[in-house]
């Protein structure tokens, strides 16, 4: 068999009405291409048919394999499973729901083919998108942008084309809560960017709803940056001078005026305000050592439950006897 070229890997979590249509499209783009290909399937423990529906796909096609993930993880983890399980030399993660056009892999390969190691998907029109949504997303950029470390594109999602040195880069970071995309960015390499509008789900439902997109971007900024940590020094200076200086003048003012009474009011709304945003201080605070203690247990990214991707080891200790 000849070695594998493309590893296209895809986490699904429920996708059962979606992977017909897309298994085919994909198929016919990846024939198109003249590699060789894999078409490496994640099921992120799919609550609907969906691990039956690839395992009977893969049955009928020797290019796709079917990694099956013991529980669901979350698509960050799926793919991770599926970028430390793909054999080829350029990996193309892509998601289930036909909202990453497969005709783009054509794109992706031209650039691999003049020299590099990345090249991402970047949507020029978010009109399959929410208002809302539009609006969180972009002000997450710009607020991540402005304090992370590391830059992520704006409008530049997991759907794109790695080298394989690049998964090996990727295998390097060990953390456990893994934000895809500022990963992707931390690891740098020569990057080539590839436009497209994006379409809206083919079927089924997004899993990423309102909550799960906010502790998404919590995830992606205290992964990246320790500014919302370090704000509280700066926060705290300020206010501590401003209070001494005030404290200065109360007493200056008191001796020369001597005592007035009235003020209660105010000072209780500053009372509320200064116990309010130590709170918050807190709650960043927490926010951090939360993530330090699921840090510190070490604990695996995924587990798999079963792996048709690589032949049992039993076959190999059977030609021994
Ligand atoms: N996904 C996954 N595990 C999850 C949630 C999602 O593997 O816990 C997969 C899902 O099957 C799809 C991709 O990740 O292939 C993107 O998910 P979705 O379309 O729900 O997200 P959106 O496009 O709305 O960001
Ligand atoms: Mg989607």
């Amino acid at each position: 068999m000849s070695k594998t070229i493309i590893s296209i890997v895809c986490p699904c979590y429920n996708e059962q009405e979606v992977l017909h249509t897309f298994t085919d499209k994909i198929t016919s783009i990846l024939s198109e291409t003249g590699y060789s290909y894999e078409l490496l399937f994640i099921n992120d423990g799919s609550k609907d048919n969906t691990l039956a529906l690839i395992q009977q796909l893969a049955s009928k096609d020797g290019h796709i394999r079917v990694l099956n993930l013991s529980r669901n993880f979350g698509k960050e983890a799926a793919l991770t499973a599926g970028l430390d399980h793909a054999k080829g030399d350029v990996i193309i993660p892509i998601d289930a729901d036909m909202q990453d056009p497969p005709e783009l892999i054509h794109d992706f390969l031209r650039e691999w083919q003049k020299g590099y190691d990345v090249v991402v998907a970047k949507r020029i029109d978010r009109s399959s998108d929410t208002l809302a949504k539009k609006i969180t997303a972009s002000l997450f950029y710009k607020f991540h942008n402005s304090i992370a470390d590391v830059e992520i594109p704006d409008n530049v999602g997991d759907f794109r084309l790695i080298t394989r040195r690049v998964v090996q880069a990727i295998q390097l970071l060990p953390e456990n809560q893994r934000f895809m995309k500022g990963i992707f960015s931390w690891v740098g390499f020569k990057t080539s960017v590839v436009e497209y509008a994006r379409q809206p789900r083919a079927a089924g439902e997004s899993s990423f709803n309102g909550w799960r997109l906010w502790n998404f971007a919590l995830e992606g900024i205290t992964s990246f940056s320790t500014a919302p940590l370090r704000v509280w020094l700066y926060l705290g200076v300020f206010i501590s001078t401003i209070a001494f200086v005030s404290g200065i003048a109360i007493i200056l003012k008191t001796l020369m005026f001597g005592v007035d009474l009235p003020g209660y009011a105010s000072l209780l709304t500053v009372v509320l305000f200064f116990g309010g945003v130590q709170l918050i201080g807190l709650g960043v605070l927490g926010e951090y050592i939360g993530r330090l203690y699921m840090e510190s247990k070490r604990r695996p990214i995924y587990i798999v439950e079963n792996d048709t991707t690589s032949p049992p080891s039993q076959s190999a200790n059977d030609i021994d006897h």
